[in-house]
């Protein structure tokens, strides 16, 4: 379960793009922090942050809290949206015919 390091991140949808921008710098800030590492990006989240998106609209990082190893993936689409969730493992694209996000061909 969820530890005090790692309990305000919000399990929320993420509907527009400023919401995104949002929650990408609570992550790298807590990633920075050391609280969060990094386990899994299709797309280096600090480019994705400054706006190199390398022509992708989907988006998909995962972070564990080095407490208590909970870890969030962090889906966005950003024609429709997004949601961040707690994550079971962390993603191997293999399990997923080599899609670089779950359920999702690689573009
Ligand atoms: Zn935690």
């Amino acid at each position: 379960m969820r530890c005090m390091n790692c309990d305000i991140i919000p399990l929320t949808e993420i509907p527009t793009p400023a919401d995104y921008m949002v929650s990408l710098e609570t992550f790298i800030m807590m990633t920075k922090a050391g609280v969060l590492e990094i386990v899994y990006q299709n797309h280096p989240i600090e480019l994705v942050f400054a706006g190199h998106t390398g022509n992708k609209v989907k988006f998909f990082h995962q972070f564990r809290c080095k407490n208590c190893g909970t870890i969030y993936g962090m889906f966005v689409n950003t024609l429709s949206g997004g949601e961040i969730k707690i994550n079971d493992k962390v993603f191997d694209p293999a399990e997923y015919g080599n899609s670089e996000i779950p359920g999702g061909e690689s573009r």
